[in-house]
């Protein structure tokens, strides 16, 4: 069976219900109502999270961990929960495996500047694919620049999938940590992540997970998935900017050595030497995103009373309406055409660059990204300097699909 037949499907009168709770999509833009596509940058907020935020500020406001009054405490309390929370979401085996940092960007620094400073030796290999998002490529460069040792890269195919007998090639014992994208930002494919941690795992070798893409769109178990370490960010997934998520296996956690040094991080101090606090908080220096992590448990919530198979069925559903229609259009070239995707899209119009396309879409009040989203030797990989990139979210509908499809054609007509 497969898992859109299995789930219940959201249709679109549900799909208009759940748009009505995020007020920023109720504005015109250019005298057209707002079509917003660019999720796979950052999500909306639904009003929950957003009178989650101001309820906190409005009554609740207190630091955590420090105080022994009343406001104290109980951020404290809700801040800890939205750990158990975030690990319940994930299937991790324990909240002390979440740390919460600022994004997935600051996550991998975070494994790249404690585990990868620590265990990466001269001459070892990391292995990435080369449809990486930059926050998970620079760190390795950077840290394989340092350390002497050796950045190797899974090419990507034509239809913008991960060459699995060049990964079976690349992952040899050298290989000291592996480090992959569940679903590329630029292309949308999704990758074959159990098969890529089995493999690792058959040679002792961690696999770190770039699930910025994934955590909003599909269900992740990470028990399941058994990977080492797994990272998403908050904003991607309805919830507010500043919070990244971090999970590490606590075997992992424990030998790695602290990120930043400061208060909330230790145990004791003195003059001479600082005895560091067990995991996570030996890796969340300072005052926290207090009022944002508990934004992001209602976040949750929100996602999983709709249910994350849901979302990722009828995202899937968008897609291939859409892929449909715009192949219809000759001067369309897809990138990214691989077998498994997630609601991303990503194209080229002849004639019309990038830029064009998304300048002329606002003014026909449609979001869409144009650019490199952060992913250049993926454009390189398909000689393009940039594509368009409509992203798909549970409040998107088809009539959002037919108002992209028709400016496409507007855009097309003027430069053809
Ligand atoms: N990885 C992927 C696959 C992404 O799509 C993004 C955001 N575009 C990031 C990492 C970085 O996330 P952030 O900017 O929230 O740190």
């Amino acid at each position: 069976m497969s898992a859109s037949q299995s789930v219940n499907p959201i249709d679109p009168a549900e799909a208009l219900r759940l748009r009505s709770d995020f007020p920023v999509l109720r504005q015109q833009v250019h005298g057209k109502p707002l079509v917003y596509l660019d999720n796979a940058a950052t999500t909306q907020k639904p009003q929950v999270v957003i009178d989650r935020i101001a309820n906190y500020y409005a009554h609740e406001n207190g630091t955590v961990r420090r105080g022994v009054y009343k406001l104290s405490e109980q951020s404290t309390r809700d801040f800890d929960a939205s750990r158990t929370k975030v690990a319940q979401f994930l299937n991790a085996a324990s909240p002390s495996e979440i740390i919460f940092t600022r994004g997935t960007t600051e996550s991998i620094n975070l494994v790249a500047a404690t585990y990868g400073r620590k265990f990466i030796q001269a001459g070892d290999h990391i292995l990435i694919s080369a449809m990486e998002h930059h926050a998970n490529l620079v760190p390795w460069q950077q840290l394989c620049l340092e350390k002497d040792a050796v950045l190797q890269v899974v090419p990507i195919t034509d239809a913008g999938e991960m060459d699995m007998d060049a990964f079976d090639r690349l992952l040899t014992d050298r290989v000291k940590l592996v480090a992959v994208g569940h679903v590329s930002n630029a292309l949308g494919t999704v990758n074959p992540i159990r098969e890529i941690i089995e493999k690792a795992h058959a040679l002792d070798i961690p696999v770190l997970v770039d699930g910025a893409q994934s955590a909003p769109h599909m269900s992740v178990d990470l028990q399941a998935l058994d990977c080492d370490f797994f990272t998403f960010s908050a904003h991607k997934l309805y919830g507010p900017t500043g919070v990244g998520i971090l999970y590490g296996k606590m075997k992992y956690l424990e030998i790695m050595p602290p990120y930043q040094f400061g208060g909330d991080m230790i145990h004791s101090v003195s003059f001479e030497k600082t005895v560091f606090a067990k995991p996570p908080a030996k890796f969340e220096a300072g005052t926290p995103a207090i009022a944002e992590v508990i934004a992001l448990a209602t976040a949750v919530d929100y996602l999983s009373a709709i249910g994350l198979d849901r979302i990722g069925v009828y995202e899937h559903e968008l897609l291939a309406y859409a892929t449909a229609q715009m192949l219809e259009i000759p001067e369309v070239r897809l990138i990214g055409t691989a077998s498994h995707k997630a609601g991303i899209l990503s194209f080229t119009l002849k004639g019309a660059h990038p830029h064009d396309i998304g300048t002329i879409l606002d003014r026909e009040g449609i979001a869409i990204r144009a650019g490199h989203h952060c992913a250049q030797p993926v454009m390189e990989r398909f000689g393009v300097p940039a594509t368009a990139r409509a992203s798909f979210s549970f409040y998107n509908t088809r009539e959002d699909i037919d108002a992209l499809v028709k400016a496409v054609r507007i855009v097309v007509n003027l430069f053809n």
